[in-house]
């Protein structure tokens, strides 16, 4: 994974589905300081997938409160640039072609559990932070009809002529169990994770017909040429997931850098539901762009 001969391309991923936190603050704050420092260019992606979560004045007030901050971005929806559009919400084509090419050639299938399944199915207690790992209730056996086991880099092309369109069910990535996908993050080291107990065949669609995003944030991370991906350590098994993903869609992988994860004087990670902690708040209570920037939370 070295792209160092290439200019450093970042980015900025919020999902308009609540005000910014501390968190979200201290880690775009942390992506911006790390393109400049890197001479490189910042994109903004406004990941607005989920239509039933996702609000318009959420997508305003995120912009203004990363421009308050002083967080200042090359490429993005209010910007525009070469990679247009920047919000997933436009970009339904790149995602059903991945789709596509995954079908075909054996990486996924449908499933038609609903998560609630999932989660009274799932033998080990769930991580907080992510999803059960799947039972395997709709995962064929090896040998079924249409669907191959694909070793990295086969490319045997495998006709499911049924499926024109993934609407309608899920569809997840198979996973080899006890297959190790190791990294080096350029914050946290070395990480290990292992297929089949860290996490399971995850989505990449979902039956409501919504791209899921771990296959949303591949495809746009590899078409915008993403150099560098900066995420909060939340999100370290995803960048494990990701990383089969970007090997299945024959992309090759940014590098990664996971921060570490803000958390309230109770020890809890910093979610959107913290609105007292939402820059907008903390803005009005008179914090300076500084002490949001430095992402301490206050003990108040
Ligand atoms: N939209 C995702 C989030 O807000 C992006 C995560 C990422 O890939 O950086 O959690």
């Amino acid at each position: 994974m070295g792209n160092n001969d290439q200019e450093y391309r970042g980015r900025l991923a919020p999902s308009p589905t609540g005000l910014l936190h501390l968190g979200h603050a201290r880690t775009f704050w942390i992506a911006y300081e790390r393109a400049r420092r890197n001479g490189g260019q910042l994109v903004l992606r406004n990941e607005d997938l989920d239509t039933q979560r996702c609000r318009p004045e959420f997508v305003a007030a995120m912009l203004e409160d990363l421009g308050w901050l002083g967080i200042r971005w090359d490429e993005g929806p209010d910007s525009g640039g070469p990679h247009a559009p920047y919000s997933q919400s436009e970009r339904r084509a790149y995602y059903l072609e991945a789709w596509r090419s995954l079908r075909e050639r054996g990486f996924i299938y449908p499933c038609t559990c609903s998560r609630k399944e999932v989660a009274q199915a799932a033998s080990a207690p769930n991580d907080l932070d992510d999803e059960p790992v799947y039972p395997g209730t709709c995962r064929p056996d090896e040998s079924a009809e249409g669907i191959a086991r694909l070793r990295p880099g086969e490319t045997a092309e495998v006709a499911v002529p049924k499926w024109t369109s993934p609407a309608g069910v899920n569809w997840r990535f198979r996973v080899t169990d006890g297959e190790e996908i190791s990294f080096t993050d350029l914050h946290l080291g070395a990480q290990r994770f292992t297929a089949g107990r860290d996490f399971g065949d995850f989505l990449v669609w979902r039956r409501d017909d919504v791209p899921a995003y771990q296959l949303a944030v591949v495809v746009d991370d590899a078409a915008m040429q993403i150099t560098e991906v900066v995420r909060g350590a939340d999100l370290l098994k995803s960048t494990a997931r990701q990383i089969l993903l970007y090997r299945a869609l024959r992309f090759s992988p940014p590098q990664f850098y996971h921060c570490d994860l803000t958390r309230d004087e109770n020890g809890v990670r910093l979610a959107k539901r913290h609105d007292a902690l939402s820059i907008r708040k903390l803005r009005e209570l008179g914090w300076t762009p500084e002490q949001v920037r430095a992402g301490i939370v206050p003990s108040c």
